[in-house]
């Protein structure tokens, strides 16, 4: 299905640059219902799309069937649409994109850029430059494969295979970045030995094919950037562009849970809950905006967006949406 889909994807890619008309999009997981971090990546994706007078699309990223709830996806989907938050065009899951996937494997076989390994991961999570690396943690992988088990040989992962230098890119929150690949996490999957496509790799495609050249996204997916920028040029795929938005930590620092967060999403209503994103984001929304409907919030968020608000700040912690929901109902 794909062979001439995902080339003709490439030549929008191109005329797209050229043109250079903002379309961004915003990718969950379905592994539950948005959080608070979540919802900060949705609203600035959003809100940097409609601010350039752009489209903002939503992608389904359900390529990896164990991280995910059933029905997650559809009350995502219904959350955005309950907090204003409506996107162009029809919603692309992965799951229904394995082809594309495919076709961008076999391109690089083709090229000669993808290694065969049967490393465990428990073979990986051995080595001393894994140790410190927290569980579910992208590992290194070092030159040569380590443990090779026997009866895995028909089973495989492919990786590709990554120069050893700096990669560079200007993040339009974070400023300039670099990270070399073959130092943090050597060659690294792209298929995996169960078969399933790697998130590194259908990000890439998907984007590549939907024409998106500027991503907003959280913190967390910064150090995935290189990775991915590796992957666009292995593919012959236009660069993007970044901006990276504060991760939302509790009072110590720690990244939120969901559980944690659950008062700030579950109790207010959408309007404060994108006023409380909206602070987050440093865009200082003035006192009436906190007891505005969702709508009149997106209006002033569209028209009064700065991203410096956030410029070079990595995490923040939540605003305390309880506190303003009590102004509120005593307001
Ligand atoms: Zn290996």
């Amino acid at each position: 299905m794909s062979g001439a889909k995902s080339s003709s994807a490439i030549e929008t890619t191109g005329t797209a640059e050229a043109v250079r008309p903002y379309r961004g999009r915003f990718a969950p997981t379905p592994s539950g219902p948005l959080h608070f971090g979540s919802l900060v990546a949705a609203l600035a994706s959003y809100l940097e799309a409609r601010a350039h007078r752009g489209e903002w699309l939503v992608r389904i990223e359900d390529i990896d069937p164990p991280r995910e709830r059933p029905g997650a996806a559809d009350q995502i989907l219904s959350q955005l649409e309950r907090l204003g938050l409506h996107w162009d065009g029809p919603v692309l899951r992965q799951s229904t994109r394995n082809d594309a996937y495919q076709d961008a494997i076999d391109r690089l076989l083709r090229l000669g850029m993808l290694r065969r390994c049967t490393c465990s991961r428990a073979a990986l999570a051995a080595l001393p430059e894994n140790r410190a690396r927290a569980p579910g943690e992208d590992l290194y992988h070092p030159a040569e494969c380590v443990g090779i088990e026997p009866g895995l040989a028909g089973r495989h992962a492919l990786r590709l295979r990554v120069p050893d230098r700096d990669i560079e890119f200007l993040d339009r929150a974070q400023g300039p970045q670099s990270g070399n690949v073959a130092r943090t996490h050597g060659d690294f999957v792209l298929r995996r030995r169960d078969g399933l496509y790697a998130y590194q790799l259908a990000v890439v495609v998907d984007d590549a094919s939907q024409g998106i050249l500027d991503i907003v996204r959280g913190m967390d997916l910064l150090t995935s950037t290189p990775r991915q920028i590796l992957v666009q040029d292995a593919l012959g795929f236009a660069r993007v562009s970044y901006m990276h938005v504060p991760l939302a930590v509790d009072e110590s620092g720690r990244k939120l849970s969901k559980s944690d967060d659950a008062p700030v999403v579950a109790l207010a209503g959408p309007g404060l809950q994108l006023a409380a994103a909206l602070e987050f984001l440093g865009q200082r929304p003035p006192a009436d905006l906190w007891r505005a409907g969702a709508a009149e919030v997106l209006q002033w968020g569209v028209a009064n967006w700065r991203p410096d608000g956030f410029e070079g700040v990595t995490t923040r912690p939540v605003p305390d949406a309880g506190r303003r929901e009590a102004a509120k109902q005593e307001g």
